[in-house]
């Protein structure tokens, strides 16, 4: 059976020419990028064509680039690092649906006695930019805001954010693990302070991510240790990991729009058809402000976790929620957050399509989810009969 795979935002597959990249960086050139000797030093221009990928996709320069382990490190270094800077201040700011990643840091920080406001959302998952403007004051040390949600792919409209909170004077986050490599980012002509990506997230490897520090802004590192990434992320570099990203962030500039017009167009046609041939569905969040390769669709009266086991045993991988919660019986914090109910929230299923999916993948499923839909709507017992 052939796996159909419609879960990239969980992780994606590393393209062939990330990973013939990175290969020579394992048995061949295994020095360490800080050694003296040239066999160790001859790694160090890997690492800075890798940084001029990076910041080549992001429109940034190389130096406000550090190199992380992940999208989570990035984040957790983000919003301690600029609470450490500014010691005197106590306020942070995010949203209701962030991913754990910022959103277990702000309620920890709340245990801490930090003073952490969840924004809200409305029912498509839109942020009210004055309930932002009411919050921000001279205590707000760090406004954290994701670029687009991981669960129903809703674009918040960071440019505008960014500079309502840095007009202020407040460092601004961004979590930008879902946007990066699926829409076009200039951060040289926008006010985000901080940004975070994840290498995984855009068929890069897993176990590497990187932090945007736009030059200037005040941030304390979060890895203390040895002098690496000039100070600002301590610990040996994971070198064909970085490598690998560059690559990854290479292809990704290359391909942007093309690309993501044929994953839209997929989106699209898988999203229209199951809404049309599944009666009490619904798709969940902004139609208009999403991802292209992101769709979120609740089937009433049924369970998310048994639509997805069904669909596995004919080989489509999907998900009931962001891969951090899939496992939980809890619905989704994001739809909840939003208003979704609770019969729909927990029939929710999140299709997410890469540069990889075909149109025949696309048919197939859209030709087995009827089915599946009808046939668990008799077993359940919400249903009447
Ligand atoms: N932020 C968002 C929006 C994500 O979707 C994820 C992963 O799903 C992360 C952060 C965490 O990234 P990583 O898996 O690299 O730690």
């Amino acid at each position: 059976m052939k796996t159909i795979y419609f879960d990239n935002n969980a992780t994606t597959k590393v393209a062939e020419e990330v990973l013939d990249e990175m290969k020579p960086l394992f048995c061949d050139l295994y020095g360490n990028p800080s050694s003296m000797h040239t066999f160790g030093g001859q790694i160090s221009h890997r690492m800075r064509k890798a940084r001029e990928q990076v910041a080549a996709l992001l429109g940034c320069e190389p130096s406000e680039i550090i190199f992380t382990s992940c999208g989570t490190e990035s984040d957790n270094t983000a919003i301690k690092g600029a609470l450490a800077a500014y010691p005197d201040k106590r306020k942070v700011i995010t949203t209701r649906v962030e991913h754990p990643a910022v959103l277990s840091v702000c309620r920890d920080l709340e245990n801490l006695g930090y003073n952490v406001v969840e924004l809200a959302v409305d029912k498509l998952g839109r942020l009210d930019l004055a309930e932002l403007e009411d919050n921000l004051d001279d205590d707000t040390a760090i406004v954290s805001i994701m670029y687009a949600n991981n669960e129903t792919g809703v674009i918040f409209p960071i440019a505008q954010i960014a500079e309502l909170v840095t007009d202020k004077g407040i460092v601004f986050h961004t979590d930008a693990v879902q946007a990066v490599g699926k829409i076009t980012l200039n951060l040289s002509k926008s006010n985000i302070d901080l940004l975070s990506l994840s290498g995984h997230k855009l068929h890069g490897p897993k176990g590497v991510g990187v932090l945007y520090v736009k030059k200037g802004t005040r941030m304390s590192p979060f890895m203390i240790g040895g002098h690496q990434e000039a100070g600002r992320r301590a610990g040996t570099e994971n070198v064909p990991g970085i490598v690998g990203l560059g690559k990854a962030c290479e292809l990704a500039a290359e391909n942007l729009e093309e690309e993501n017009s044929k994953v839209k167009y997929l989106r699209d046609k898988l999203e229209n058809a199951i809404l049309k041939s599944c009666p009490d569905s619904r798709l969940n969040g902004d139609k208009d402000h999403r991802l292209p390769n992101t769709t979120n669709i609740s089937f009433e009266f049924i369970e998310g976790e048994a639509i997805l086991l069904m669909l596995d045993r004919i080989g489509i991988c999907a998900s009931s929620g962001s891969a951090c919660t899939s496992g939980s019986l809890e619905p989704s914090h994001v739809l909840r957050a939003m208003g979704v109910p609770f019969t729909a929230a927990h029939g929710s299923i999140r299709f997410s399509l890469s540069r990889y999916n075909t149109e025949q993948e696309v048919d197939f499923t859209v030709e087995k989810t009827p089915g599946i839909i009808n046939h668990l709507r008799e077993l359940s017992p919400f249903v009447a009969k």
